[in-house]
């Protein structure tokens, strides 16, 4: 897998994705040897299990541990820490890690408890977890969510789980995007495989996820972030830690020079359903067997443009799903390749947020 690889994988099984994007990155020939220190970072920023769009499915983490025993590695760690006043070990109970630990003898270690050391970078110095710092290869799994201060969360901020409690704290003080980014100046992630089947629309804390049935695997975190930054419908500069990221040396934010590998289409899935607090904006879709992917991201778009008050300025309902195949309508709009026959549509299958959000900008 080169490093300027996002390889991406539609579905709704958590373990067979892992494993389809495990097989398609070559997953032997990125590790190093058999006895070094292997971790798992996942996110549990607060305890509540998957589905609520906050934490990363534990299939995921499950799936990694069995093909790395497999490959023979032994030296595996599962290594988070959740936020200020909450607990981490709460939500290694509640998301069934300590099921996991006993089955696989793999230890969990909360950063609350870490001894740490001083890393400086720039004017920022920061208390980073020594068995992050002590580890060998470090995968990151993250969600892909939105969050309220940040506008996203993904692969950089995730390493916010490798810091002290007191560091985190610093990190506000400081406004977040500095430190984040040197943070992964620091120490990031060796492979990047994110979660991104229902990360929540708007709070890292989860309750209002959006289905996406999709997940995606990169070794650069500031192309991971940037990427998953474009499928929500965001632009760079909405998320300045990115583009420090990158000027720190941490990644690339080119999206140009990506090679995005699709392993399947997301027509292979059951049709979206929309839910919870989204259904405000679903008002301004006509889904007919749309994949959740493409819904998802319908969704996402719709939420930009609503924080810029104009999604009022949408004249009609955008069709979108594949009940619109063969379709010939030329007074409707619709998104995707599979409203192709219809008055104006935008390609792709699936187009991303920020694409939808140019189209829909000028209707
Ligand atoms: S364009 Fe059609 S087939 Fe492709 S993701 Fe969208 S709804 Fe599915």
């Amino acid at each position: 897998m080169n490093k300027n690889d996002i390889i991406t994988v539609y579905g709704s099984n958590p373990t067979k994705m892992t494993e389809s994007l495990l097989q398609a990155i070559d997953f032997e020939t990125l590790l190093p040897d058999k006895n070094a220190f292997i971790a798992l970072k996942p996110n549990l920023v607060v305890a509540v299990t998957a589905d609520s769009g906050a934490t990363t499915h534990p299939e995921i983490v499950i799936a990694i541990i069995e093909h790395l025993q497999t490959l023979g590695y032994r030296n595996i760690r599962i290594v988070e820490s959740a936020w200020v006043g909450d607990s981490t070990k709460e939500g290694f109970r509640v998301n069934g890690y300590h099921q996991i630990r006993d089955r696989y003898s793999v230890p969990l270690i909360d950063v609350k408890d870490d001894s740490y050391s001083k890393k400086t970078i720039g004017k920022i110095t920061m208390e980073v977890s020594d068995t992050i710092l002590e580890t060998d290869f470090l995968i990151s799994l993250p969600v892909l969510k939105g969050h309220c201060q940040t506008a996203m969360t993904c692969a950089l901020k995730n390493m916010k789980g490798c810091i002290s409690d007191r560091s985190k704290r610093l990190f506000h003080t400081l406004g977040l995007h500095e430190p984040i980014a040197a943070l992964n100046a620091a120490r990031s992630a060796d492979l990047v495989i994110v979660d991104s089947l229902n990360g929540d629309l708007d709070f890292e804390e989860g309750g209002n996820p959006v289905e996406t049935n999709r997940m995606f695997a990169t070794r650069d975190s500031v192309l991971c972030d940037s990427y998953g930054a474009s499928l929500l419908g965001f632009e760079l500069r909405d998320i300045p830690y990115i583009g420090l990221a990158q000027e720190m040396g941490v990644g690339s934010t080119d999206l140009s020079k990506a090679n995005v590998i699709q392993l399947n289409e997301p027509s292979d899935e059951e049709p979206a359903k929309p839910s919870g607090r989204a259904s405000y904006l679903a008002k301004h879709t006509e889904p007919d067997s749309a994949c959740s992917a493409c819904y998802g991201n319908l969704i996402h778009a719709l939420k930009r443009l609503d924080e810029v008050d104009r999604l009022d300025d949408i004249p009609v309902a955008i069709c979108i799903g594949q009940g619109y195949k063969g379709v010939n309508d030329p007074n409707k709009v619709g998104v995707g390749i599979c409203t192709r026959g219809l008055g104006k549509s935008l390609p792709g299958c699936p187009p991303k947020a920020i694409d939808m959000i140019a189209f829909l900008k000028e209707l």
